[in-house]
């Protein structure tokens, strides 16, 4: 039985899931995450429609990297077939989550990058964090070579935002993957929160 064989990772991703969950980094039935099974050209990705506090091994499939079921019942999430172009081209992608934190959002609704405005920050993202602009709620598919090629160049970005959709972080887990993605919201609240102090200040 699959979800036997892959207890560890599905209950490291229910574990991250209902903690964003918690921390409403994902509310209602959006985003995703998935990980790699080693060896394997397959991943164990959530299905559409399931909300991130009812991520289980009942909710979980395993898919190849087109998005064809190999496991489990049920249809993948529709993003997981840029979670699948990224693990066909980025090797240092073990786990991904996405999800449509709101500050993280916010922020990539005016800039064209993630500020580090915290010294942490800098340290754990290692490169630049990039807003891509791929207009609409779920990345399209013409999309996906920018960010591949992206992500191929620049092999210390670990996260990338997404204009008017939320944040992608990628790590060797899930567990990383998800600190990545806290980081990520922590950030952008920090440098939404100073640009509010700094205008105070010279009043
Ligand atoms: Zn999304």
């Amino acid at each position: 039985m699959w979800t036997e064989q892959y207890a560890d990772l599905i209950r490291s991703m229910e574990h991250t899931a209902h903690k964003l969950y918690r921390l409403r980094y994902q509310m209602s039935n959006g985003g995703n995450l998935s990980v790699r099974i080693p060896g394997e050209d397959l991943m164990i990705v959530k299905k559409t429609d399931v909300a991130f506090d009812e991520v289980s091994a009942d909710t979980l499939i395993v898919t190849d990297f087109d998005g064809n079921v190999r496991e489990g019942s049920g249809k993948p999430s529709k993003e997981a077939l840029l979670h699948g172009a990224i693990y066909k081209t980025i090797p240092r992608a073990g786990a991904i989550m996405h999800c449509h934190s709101p500050y993280a959002t916010a922020w990539a609704a005016a800039h064209d990058s993630l500020d580090f405005s915290t010294h942490h920050a800098a340290l754990k993202f290692h490169g630049v964090v990039p807003v891509f602009d791929t207009h609409s709620y779920a990345v399209p598919k013409e999309y996906f070579p920018e960010i591949t090629a992206f992500l191929a160049e620049h092999d210390g970005t670990n996260g990338f935002l997404l204009r008017g959709h939320g944040q992608v972080t990628l790590a060797s887990d899930i567990r990383m993957a998800t600190y990545l993605a806290e980081l990520m919201e922590e950030t952008a609240q920090i440098s939404i929160l100073s640009a509010a102090a700094e205008k105070s200040a010279s009043l």
